[in-house]
This record gives C-alpha cells, structure tokens and sequence, in this order.
C-alpha cells in the first residue's frame, strides 16, 4: 500500500507530489493520460500563460528564465517534464481512477487498471476537467460544426470560413483573435454579459503579480480598483458592442468564478472590425444559430468556449464532500470530517493565477500529511 497516492499529473498533482517527496513521503502519481501535464498538450497552440513566469513556478524548481516572461504552452509542457524529472516524481501513466471508497483505515482507489490503495489520497484532477457545451435547442439538428474549445489547437481548419465563438472568457476571446489572424473569413463573438477586460502587464507591473497584492485587499475596494484601471488601460468598447460592464469584478469572481478578460489582442481586432460581436446564443435552426435579441445567423462553425465542469462527482461524490457546484468544501491542508485523509488541490479560481495557489496548497497538504504521520 502506497503512503500517499496522487490523482492527476498536471501542475496542481506534481506540485503536492514534489512537495511530498521533500518532506520524505513516499508518494505515488497516477494520471489517466499517457504523459504528465496532458492538459496543456491539448490546450490551443497559441495560449501562452497570462500569469508571469516568476509567480507561475511550482515547488522546488523555477521556470527557466529563458522561457520568457509569458510562458509559451509547449514551454509548460517542457517545464512539467523537467519538474517531474527534477524531483524524480514517480507517475504511472494511463491509470484513471474512478471511484474512492474508504475502508477501514484506507483508500481504496478504484480503476478498470486495478484497484490501488492508500493512507492519504490527494485528488488533482483539475478544475477543467470536463467539457462543457450548453443544452442549446435544435443543436443536434445544426447543420454546421459545432465545437468546443477545448478541441480548438489552430485556425488552420478554419482558413476562408465564417466562425462564430460562443463566450468571452479568456480562451473565447484568445480563439476568437487566433482566427481572424489566422485566415478565416469572418469572426464573430457571442456575448452574454459583456466582461471586464484588463491588460497582461501595465507598465512595468504584471497583471498577476499585481493581483497577489490586491487579493488581500477587501472585494469591494479591489472592484473599484480593477474598474479604475481598466477604464485607464482599456478604450470604450461600447461603439462595438461590449458597454463597459458595471464594476464588481471580484465580487463576481469569487461568487461565479468569472474571470475578467486578459487582453491578448481582442480589444485590437474590435477595433479593427476583424472580431465582431453579437447576442447570445438562445439556440439553433437547421443551418442557422438564433441569437439573443431574434436575429439568425448561419456560420459555418461555432466553437463554443463555454467552460468545464469539474467532473468530480463520480470519484468523491458519495462521500458528500462537494458544494452544490460540484467543487470540493476543503483544500489544500484541510480535510473533510466525512473523508480523512482526502485532500484537494485545484478547485478555485484565484485572481493571482491557479499556478502559484497550487504551490501554495502543495506545501500545506504535504505539511499537514507529514505532520499527521
Ligand atoms: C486555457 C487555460 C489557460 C490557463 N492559463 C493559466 C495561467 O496563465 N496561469 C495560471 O496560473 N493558471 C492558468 N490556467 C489555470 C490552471 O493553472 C491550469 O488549468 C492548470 O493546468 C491546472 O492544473 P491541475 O493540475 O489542477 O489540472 P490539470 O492540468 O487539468 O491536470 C489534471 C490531470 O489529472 C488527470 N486526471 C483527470 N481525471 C483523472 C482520473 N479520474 N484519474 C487519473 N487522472 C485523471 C488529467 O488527465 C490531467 O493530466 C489556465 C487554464 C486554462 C484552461
């Protein structure tokens, strides 16, 4: 029986691993896919991290300097091998666990691959962990392609055709300016609630490392100061269709986990004409996706950049240790009185970025499992 087994080897499982591993716990990894950081292999091939480097690292090895100030995507990955290496983190690969049962004094990890047992478990099997496209009407019956982000990597497929992208979070918007670069003849973006766009770096200062500063400042005075400076940084978007929204930024990201928008080319493109904006999507017509305010539309694709869910239900939801959003009521050091021994790491969406909260939990889980032993 492993002393600690980790689900997941994405940033948020190979943090609370290495973090483990120099604590002197035994520690074992188990990721579904057949590599670590299989998330970001898969994520959209321009994506580069909106968070700097030098708050981005995780526990114990920091990302190398020549990679950047924003991290390229395949430089995550390279950065996730080499963190896994550097800390000699033991993972089996293509192992999913799909249940955990406590018996006795122990987890029993369930897997078709076989089941596997533990004193503590830590379940890092990320925030986006599913896919997720709204019930849309009539959307079975669209005659046009009908995606979701997360099988978007490149506008290659897309040169010469007429694209709408559903959402503006961070990756509708980034997708939305990666096609109209990229070739294809017309982009629209479908905007529920217009977002609160701010810059990656204002002056000398990240965005992000800003960010560590202000969450420790009370939500309303960080709503004024986020609507502050993106009123100075950010022209008015209104003349094309995004008014600017009412402050409340934070306060609405700690109550639905909207993040405002990093702007990493959007606002240009509206200017320019290239990204236009249109209503919500209410549904869809044969050929046609019916817009919020009656007009139809008949594009040839539409990426729906509509989020994940955190897919955790199976795995822990018998345990009762979820909130009615489906995310876990501890982290980091804590654990449920219902599941000891059962820790969480990567199920909030902080403003600073989830990087730096995964190292910060990694350390408190290793603590609190090293102190318990
Ligand atoms: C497009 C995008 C951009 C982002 N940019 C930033 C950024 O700039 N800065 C920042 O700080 N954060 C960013 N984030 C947020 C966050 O840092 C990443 O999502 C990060 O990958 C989260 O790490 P994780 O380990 O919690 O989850 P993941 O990276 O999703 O890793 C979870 C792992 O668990 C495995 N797994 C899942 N279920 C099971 C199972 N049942 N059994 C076994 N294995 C399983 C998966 O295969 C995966 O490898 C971004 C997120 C997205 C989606």
């Amino acid at each position: 029986m492993a002393d600690v087994i980790v689900i997941g080897a994405g940033p948020g499982g190979l943090s609370a691993a290495a973090a483990l591993g120099s604590r002197g716990v035994s520690v074992l990894v188990v990721e579904k896919a057949d590599e670590v950081g299989s998330a970001w292999r898969r994520h959209y091939e321009r994506l580069h991290l909106h968070t700097v480097r030098w708050t981005s690292h995780l526990p114990g090895y920091r990302i190398p300097r020549s990679y950047g100030n924003w991290v390229a995507r395949a430089d995550v990955v390279r950065y996730l091998e080499e963190y896994t290496r550097h800390h000699r983190i033991e993972v089996r690969t293509g192992v999913r666990v799909d249940r955990l049962d406590r018996v006795g004094a122990e987890w029993i990890l369930r897997s078709p691959q076989g089941d596997l047992k533990a004193k503590a478990v830590v379940v890092a099997t990320g925030y986006n962990h599913t896919p997720e496209i709204p019930n849309w009407p009539g959307a079975e019956g669209f005659r046009g392609q009908l995606l979701h982000a997360a099988d978007y990597r490149n506008p290659a497929p897309y040169s010469g055709k007429d694209v709408l992208v559903v959402g503006t979070g961070n990756t509708g918007a980034e997708i939305a300016v990666d096609l109209a670069e990229g070739g294809a003849s017309r982009v629209r973006l479908a905007v529920r609630t217009a977002p609160t766009f701010v810059r990656r770096q204002v002056g000398p200062l990240p965005n992000s490392a800003v960010s560590i500063v202000l969450r420790r400042l009370p939500p309303r005075l960080v709503d004024y100061i986020i609507a502050a400076s993106s009123r100075l940084s950010i022209p008015d978007l209104a003349p094309y269709g995004l008014p600017r929204p009412t402050p409340g930024v934070y306060t609405r990201l700690l109550n639905d986990g909207a993040v405002p928008i990093i702007d990493v080319g959007l606002v240009d493109a509206l200017q320019a004409g290239h990204v236009t904006v249109v209503g919500a999507v209410t549904g869809f017509d044969g050929d046609k996706v019916l817009l919020a305010g009656g007009e139809a539309i008949a594009p040839d694709t539409v990426i729906a950049a509509t989020g994940y869910k955190h897919g955790l239900e199976g795995l822990v939801g018998h345990l009762d240790v979820l909130d009615g959003r489906g995310r876990p009521t501890v982290r980091g050091g804590h654990t449920h009185p219902h599941a000891p021994a059962l820790y969480f790491t990567g199920y909030t969406n902080p403003l600073s970025g989830m990087f730096r909260e995964l190292k910060i939990d990694a350390r408190r889980i290793a603590r609190a499992i090293a102190a318990s032993r």
